[in-house]
């Protein structure tokens, strides 16, 4: 039987193992996926070897050792430097992240997008902010404070800080704070969100499984709204895909997705 494993600490709470088992379930694939907790990340690739998993998910906070770490990186996790899966190639750490093309597949439900304001600049926002500019979608970030926009800047990137964000209208309003996952934060100045919901149609939230102040505020404004449980699910099922060589149809998708909520 084949290992796979998500890498976290904390990774208690984590629901992949949930998603990823029902997915193996439901192709009749002979493998086990289960929570592996790693205070260490500089040893993620060393104990991933030695445990001869075949394939693993990384989360908060080892998605940039595993970057690191990695004998080969693929696709836009290059430009990202942070991974959230790994493949065992014949002995060789294999890297990619699936957040990104995750994070676009759940904004497809919204159809056509062009303009999108990125609140927030950590990990997530990274792979977010490239993936959508790989997409040709235009992306401005705002963020709290400006330590953190060097990286966006560095990729042609609008960026701003709260200080001296310039408004403009945004088809979508994107929340990858993490204000509103344990707390009734915003994201950002009330004043301001209201402004930029004026003129926007959509807003998606990184968190999943509760209406945020921020979804609520959007909702409030008429704008039609999403939480991450898509994004959590399309990365998944994305990395599945990779685990199992497989081409993986909508049946074992929403199989995933049951998994996901534990029906
Ligand atoms: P990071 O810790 O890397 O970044 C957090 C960001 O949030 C920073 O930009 C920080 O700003 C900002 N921030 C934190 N608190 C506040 C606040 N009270 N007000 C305004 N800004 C704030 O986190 P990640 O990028 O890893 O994760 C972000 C969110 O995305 C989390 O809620 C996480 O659960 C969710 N997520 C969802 C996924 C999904 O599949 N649905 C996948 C991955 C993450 P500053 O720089 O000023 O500190």
């Amino acid at each position: 039987m084949k290992k796979f494993v998500i890498f976290g600490n904390p990774v208690a709470h984590s629901k992949s193992p949930q998603m990823q088992n029902a997915g193996f379930e439901n192709l009749k694939y002979d493998a086990i996926y289960k929570k592996h907790h790693l205070d260490d990340g500089n040893i993620i690739k060393k104990t991933f070897l030695k445990n001869n998993y075949e394939g693993a998910n990384i989360t908060v906070p080892h998605k940039e050792h595993a970057f690191k770490n990695a004998d080969e990186v693929r696709g836009l996790a290059k430009k990202i430097q942070a991974v959230n899966t790994y493949i065992n190639e014949n002995g060789k750490v294999i890297a990619y992240n699936t957040d990104a093309p995750g994070f676009l597949k759940a904004i497809e439900s919204f159809g056509k997008v062009k303009t999108v304001l990125l609140l927030g600049a950590g990990g997530t926002a990274k792979a977010i902010a490239l993936a959508l500019q790989e997409s040709n979608i235009d992306v401005t970030v705002l963020n709290r404070s400006e330590g953190k926009l060097e990286f966006f800047k560095n990729e042609g990137i609008t960026s701003y800080s709260w200080d001296n964000f310039e408004s403009k209208e945004f088809d979508l309003i994107v929340n990858s704070t993490s204000a509103g996952l344990k707390d009734d934060y915003l994201p950002c100045d009330k004043e301001l969100l209201e402004s930029v919901f004026k003129t926007a149609k959509f807003a998606f939230d990184c968190v999943y499984g509760k209406i945020t102040p921020f979804l609520a505020l959007a909702k409030e404004n008429e704008l039609e709204i999403k939480d991450g449980e898509d994004m959590l699910l399309y990365q998944g099922f994305l990395a599945f895909e990779l685990f199992t060589k497989a081409k993986a149809d909508n049946k074992v998708l929403e199989g995933m997705r049951k998994g996901l909520r534990g029906e």
